[in-house]
């Protein structure tokens, strides 16, 4: 055949693919297809099993055989009525009525009733999955799967099989692009390429894991023959994908450990040795073991790239500061990055307060900072007076130029990817980097995004700490709530009350926080002094705030989200929550941290809109899931059970946050169900890269080859070529 297709090849522009041109190939874009190789790699969302299409004339005379049967079938025919009725109960139902030629079925649907009802029209020609039953003396599928079909399907295609169902953007639907041609786009390109593709497995591993071929696995994701192929076809793909990703953490981690020259910190001196000396507190034995740690990556000439878990007020911070100290002993400079400007303000003091008179000079530079002494700053910086620089983000990136940065601490940070090392490498640095979390990251998520990192682990608490009581507490019973603060705050504790802030009702939400702080400060406390604190004041006034609650001036401080995560103020042991069913899981453990800091007794106490807590209304699936998030907080104090169900109810795409997703979108692999195979995928990576860091071997070609295609754009791959 010399036609036209022999000068495509899987790698080709897919716009050039017939029938698709200019304006469909952006749209395809959109959805990550660029090539043509990208739509073999174009995920289903879900299948429908059309393997036994059946007629109503078939049901009708076989129906001891698929009543009560396990199995699901299809029919194939024409919408020839919708209705809404409405049961005795009072309860609304759609009804769709389908003529196959042979007789009439009934489809109900019980919810989402206008969602179904615009969903079909008079005359559409339809396939429709279910499980037949008899409901009200009728044939009916009840709340069966659909799609819709053309007058020339071909049969082997859209029906009698299993078939996929892609997602489509409506941009896409509006260029005739909808889930039907998109099948039959594939269908065509499995069609004249699939034998083009190459296996990017080596052999071994293929044969290991008992992994079918890529060719098969292409075909199959899409058309399988059999829900066996189907599975397994999967299996290989998230395999696959999990594989690569590893493959090229292995890579920067091989390359961390063995090109880049880094720092050599040569000794531990008279800061250190002086700093200990004051702490007022004794290190646990979690914390000493991760100073080792850190120190052995100090010391080496490579770069450190350590990742340092604890839970909230495991007392990472600390830690960090002796690394700090140690960079300053050795004549070098740190910068510590928190997320948030009053986190910063908070370490600065905390710091100012730990060091007490010790000789090294810290400053800190957020946006609040004004001109003046902005400019003193950095030119300290530049000269390298500045011997530990506590800032934001913005620290390593805008005009900030350090003499000689030796080490960058991150704060809090879990959206920092490893890639943002880069921006540091460019400026001409090459420092060592400590990152701190407090959000325990389920370990398969460590695996992934921190993945070419060293991990450090604090898994002790400061001695004599209390179990925070967490308690829900529904919002008409708020005064009974008051009372117990009142009480306790005569008893000399201090207590933070926190609202909600989120970004898509900030305004709203301010201006009801400051309605409440108002409320709270003059009707229910009038003899407290009672604070307000939120981000949009300027810095120095929440500094000031900030420091009267320290120094116990102010009793209640009333908080939006600012405060959710580093504020330490061990007297503090009330932690009221407001509309905690608003707030997500790791924010509420964060704000929950906030409070247990000392060694009496704390209570945290969510506040949740009652009409919530009667069950029986949830029909709400975001409602529910809201509920359980808070049911979850009230249920345990252990951060690493938290994240792991904040990851089974969000997703890894919102748990990381929209500014990590690229990192973290995957085709196939759920990050929170795939544990086993990444960890698979993990080792063998590992094991390649460490036998062959080039991939010289003729049979790692195919991975080489690969691990280019896919990560091209990501940095530091320009060594591998
Ligand atoms: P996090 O890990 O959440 O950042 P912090 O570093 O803020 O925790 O520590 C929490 C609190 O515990 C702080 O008040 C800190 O001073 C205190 N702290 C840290 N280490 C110890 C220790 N070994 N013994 C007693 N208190 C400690
Ligand atoms: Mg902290």
């Amino acid at each position: 055949m010399a036609d036209k297709r022999a000068t495509l090849t899987l790698e080709s522009d897919i716009r050039y693919l017939k029938g698709i041109g200019e304006k469909r190939s952006l749209a395809l874009k959109d959805v990550g297809i660029e090539k043509l190789i990208d739509l073999l790699y174009y995920a289903p969302i879900k299948y429908i099993d059309r393997s036994t299409v059946i007629t109503v004339a078939d049901l009708k005379r076989n129906w001891w055989k698929f009543s009560g049967a396990q199995e699901a079938v299809t029919f194939i025919g024409r919408v020839v009525d919708k209705r809404t009725l409405v049961a005795s109960s009072g309860r609304e139902i759609f009804e769709l009525t389908i003529d196959d030629g042979t007789g009439k079925i009934s489809c109900s649907w019980f919810n989402k009733i206008e969602y179904f009802k615009r969903q079909f029209e008079f005359g559409d020609f339809v396939a429709v999955f279910g499980k037949p039953t008899i409901f009200k003396g009728k044939i009916n599928l009840i709340h069966p799967e659909f799609d819709f079909l053309t007058e020339s399907d071909s049969i082997n295609i859209h029906t009698g099989r299993i078939v996929p169902v892609y997602p489509s953007t409506s941009k896409l639907k509006s260029l005739g692009l909808n889930t039907l041609k998109l099948r039959e786009l594939i269908s065509s390109v499995i069609n004249d390429y699939i034998d083009y593709v190459e296996e990017n497995l080596p052999h071994k591993l293929i044969l290991k894991y008992n992994l079918v071929p890529l060719k098969f696995a292409l075909k199959s994701i899409h058309f399988p023959d059999s829900r066996w192929d189907l599975e397994v076809s999967l299996k290989r793909l998230k395999f696959e994908e999990l594989f690569f990703l590893q493959l090229l953490l292995a890579r920067k981690h091989y390359e961390l450990k063995h090109f880049e020259k880094g720092i050599s910190f040569t000794k531990i001196g008279e800061l250190v040795r002086r700093f200990s000396q004051i702490l007022p507190f004794q290190l646990t034995n979690a914390q000493r073991r991760v100073i080792r740690e850190i120190w052995r990556d100090m010391k080496s000439d490579r770069p450190m790239n350590r990742l340092l878990q604890g839970d909230v007020g495991s007392g990472k911070t600390v830690v960090a500061l002796i690394a700090m100290l140690i960079a300053a002993d050795n004549g070098y400079q740190s910068a510590f990055m928190a997320p948030t400007e009053i986190l910063a303000e908070q370490h600065y003091a905390t710091f100012l307060n730990l060091l007490n008179s010790l000789p090294v000079k810290i400053r800190l530079l957020t946006g609040s900072i004004k001109p003046k002494e902005k400019k003193e700053i950095l030119s300290e910086i530049q000269s390298g007076e500045a011997q530990i620089v506590i800032g934001t983000h913005a620290l390593i990136q805008e005009g900030v130029n350090f003499k000689n940065l030796g080490l960058v601490v991150i704060d809090e940070q879990h959206r920092f990817g490893v890639m943002q090392r880069a921006t540091l490498i460019e400026k001409g640095y090459n420092p060592d980097v400590l990152i701190m979390t407090a959000t325990p990251i389920p370990r398969t998520l460590a695996l992934t995004v921190y993945g070419d990192l060293d991990v450090s682990v604090i898994d002790e608490m400061p001695k004599g700490r209390r179990k925070i009581k967490t308690e829900i507490i529904p919002d008409d019973e708020k005064d009974r709530l008051y009372e117990f603060i009142r009480a306790k705050i005569k008893e000399g504790h201090q207590a933070y009350i926190v609202y909600p802030l989120i970004e898509e009702s900030e305004k709203l939400d301010l201006e009801s926080a400051i309605k409440n702080y108002i409320y709270l400060k003059n009707e229910v406390f009038p003899e407290f002094k009672v604070g307000l604190i939120h981000g949009k004041m300027p810095g120095t006034e929440r500094q000031e705030i900030m420091s009267d609650f320290r120094d116990r001036k102010i009793q209640i401080l009333v908080a939006t989200t600012v405060i959710e995560v580093g504020i330490d103020v061990p007297n503090a042991t009330i932690m009221v929550i407001e509309n905690a069913e608003r707030f997500g899981l790791s924010q509420l453990h964060q704000l929950r941290g906030r409070i247990g800091r000392g060694e009496r007794q704390s209570y945290c106490f969510l506040v949740v809109k009652s009409s919530l807590l009667k069950s029986e209304t949830l029909f709400d699936f975001e409602e529910s899931k809201a509920v359980e998030r808070v049911k979850i907080i009230a249920s345990t104090l252990d951060g690493f059970k938290i994240a792991e169900k904040d990851l089974e109810l969000r997703g890894p795409g919102e748990f990381f946050g929209t500014r990590q997703s690229g990192f973290m979108k995957f085709k196939f692999a759920n990050i929170a169900t795939d544990q086993k195979i990444l960890e698979i995928a993990r080792k063998e990576a590992f094991e390649i890269i460490k036998e062959d860091p080039d991939l010289m071997k003729p049979e790692h070609f195919c991975l080489r080859e690969e691990l280019v295609k896919r990560y091209s754009d990501s940095v530091d791959l320009a060594k591998v070529s």
